[in-house]
C-alpha cells in the first residue's frame, strides 16, 4: 500500500475561530497548523502552533512550506503578509479580497456596486472633511476608522453636531494611519446577516438568514433561521453571491445586513467565519467550519439546510456557569479555553429545537437559570411575536 499523506490546513490568527476550523477539519482527514504571535491562542489547544509576528518572513516561509493552504481566522492580517504567502502556497480567500472587505470605504463601495444600498457614507482624512461630511449626513451618525475596526471597537456615535470635537479627540489621531469614515446611524428594525460560501470551483450556498442582536457593539445573541425572512431570504442570497463573485471569493464570509423599513441596508462584511454562523455546528447539515475548511481545499461543499431552529448566546469577558447548559435537551456548551477578560469572547452556548414553542421554552429556562433573561429577551420577543 503507498503512504498516504494528509492535507494541511494553515491558520493565520489562533483565537476561537482557528480553534473552531481545526476541530471541523479533523474529521475531514485534514490536520491544522496555526500562527499566532502569542504562546497561549487557544486554537493552540487543539493544534500545533507556531509562534510568530506577522513580520517574520523566515517563520511564515518556513509555514507556507508545511502547509498546502492557507487560510485567516483574523481579518486583520496585513496585505504584505497575505501577498508574501501567496507567493508560495494557494490562499484562500486570495489577498485581494480580503483587502476589499479590511476597508469600510472600499468594502461600502463594492456593496453599492453590487446594488446593495448602504447607510450615507463619506471618507474622513481631516478635520474639515469631517465638519463637510457632518453638515451633508447629519446627526446622528458613527465615526468609524476604515480599517482595523471590529466589534465596534474603533467607532465614536456622534449624537449631535455638537459631538464632533469630541469624536475627533478619540479617533482623528488614526485618521492619518487608517483613514476614517463617517456614516449615518440608522434606526434600524432589525440586524441579519448572511454566512455564505463559495467554493474553488464557484459553487455558492448560503445558510438561511440569522437575527443578530448587538450590546456594545458585541454580539450578544443570534437566532437562525431568522424568523419572517420570507421576502428577504432571495434578495441577501443574490447579493451575498454578487458580492463574492466580484471577488472571485473563496471560502466562508458574513455579509451583515441591518433591516430598515423592510428593505436591507450593507453594514460590513467579514472575510472568514463568522460569530453569527457558530449556530451552525449543531443547528445545521454542514457547519460554516466544516464547509470553510471544504471550500478552502477544493472538497465538495455540503449541506447548508438548518436542522430545526437554533440560539446562539455569546460569552462576553468570562463564562457563566456551564451547569444549566449541559444539563437541558439540545444545548451545547463551547469554552474557548481563554482567561477571562473584559470584553473577550471567551465561549458560547447554541440551543437547539424542532420548532419555535419549544426554542422559546428552553431558551428562557436556560436564561432564567443563569440569570440572563435580559440577554434572552430579545430573541424570546421575536420568536413569540412572529
Ligand atoms: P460594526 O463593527 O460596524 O459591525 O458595528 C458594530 C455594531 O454597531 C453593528 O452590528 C450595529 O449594531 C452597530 N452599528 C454599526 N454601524 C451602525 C450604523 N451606521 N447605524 C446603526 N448602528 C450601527
Amino acid at each position: 500500500m503507498t503512504a498516504r499523506r494528509q492535507p494541511v490546513l494553515g491558520i493565520l490568527g489562533g483565537g476561537q475561530l482557528a480553534r473552531m476550523l481545526a476541530l471541523a477539519a479533523a474529521p475531514l482527514g485534514v490536520k491544522s497548523l496555526v500562527v499566532d504571535s502569542v504562546a497561549d491562542a487557544c486554537a493552540g489547544q487543539v493544534a500545533p502552533l507556531v509562534v510568530a509576528d506577522w513580520t517574520d518572513d523566515a517563520a511564515l516561509d518556513h509555514f507556507a512550506s508545511q502547509v498546502d493552504v492557507v487560510t485567516f481566522d483574523f481579518e486583520n492580517v496585513p496585505a504584505d503578509t497575505a501577498h508574501r504567502l501567496a507567493k508560495r502556497v494557494a490562499v484562500f480567500p486570495a489577498p485581494q479580497a480580503l483587502a476589499v472587505a479590511q476597508d469600510r470605504l472600499a468594502e461600502k463601495t463594492l456593496f453599492r456596486e453590487c446594488g446593495l444600498r448602504t447607510p450615507d457614507f463619506q471618507a474622513i482624512d481631516t478635520r474639515e472633511d469631517l465638519d463637510r461630511a457632518l453638515a451633508a449626513i447629519g446627526a446622528p451618525a458613527i465615526l468609524k476608522t476604515r480599517r482595523l475596526g471590529y466589534d465596534g471597537k474603533g467607532q465614536f456615535r456622534l449624537r449631535t453636531l455638537g459631538d464632533a470635537d469630541a469624536a475627533w479627540a478619540a479617533l482623528g489621531a488614526q485618521a492619518a494611519a487608517h483613514g476614517l469614515i463617517l456614516e449615518a446611524f440608522v434606526p434600524f428594525e432589525r440586524e441579519l446577516s448572511v454566512i455564505a460560501v463559495r467554493g474553488r470551483d464557484g459553487e455558492f450556498r448560503t445558510w438561511p438568514l440569522t437575527q443578530n442582536w448587538h450590546t456594545d457593539g458585541v454580539l450578544s445573541l443570534s437566532l437562525a433561521p431568522a424568523p419572517d425572512i420570507a421576502t428577504l431570504q432571495e434578495p441577501a442570497t443574490a447579493l451575498a453571491r454578487t458580492l463574492a463573485e466580484k471577488l472571485d471569493y473563496v471560502g466562508v464570509f458574513a455579509l451583515e445586513l441591518f433591516v430598515k423599513d423592510g428593505q436591507l441596508l450593507g453594514n460590513e462584511m467579514a472575510p472568514r467565519v463568522h460569530n453569527s454562523g457558530h449556530w451552525t455546528i449543531e443547528g445545521a447539515l454542514a457547519s460554516q467550519f466544516e464547509n470553510h475548511v471544504r471550500a478552502v481545499l477544493g472538497l465538495p461543499l455540503g449541506d447548508t439546510s438548518a436542522r430545526g431552529l437554533s440560539a446562539m448566546f455569546n460569552w462576553i469577558g468570562e463564562l457563566p456557569d456551564a451547569a444549566p447548559v449541559l444539563a437541558a435537551v439540545d444545548a451545547h456548551w463551547h469554552d474557548y479555553g481563554k482567561q477571562p477578560r473584559p470584553g473577550r469572547k471567551v465561549g458560547h452556548a447554541t440551543v437547539c429545537a424542532p420548532d419555535a414553542t419549544r426554542l422559546v421554552e428552553r431558551l428562557a429556562g436556560i436564561a432564567h437559570a443563569l440569570g440572563r433573561d435580559q440577554q434572552a429577551g430579545p430573541a424570546v420577543g421575536e420568536l413569540e411575536r412572529r
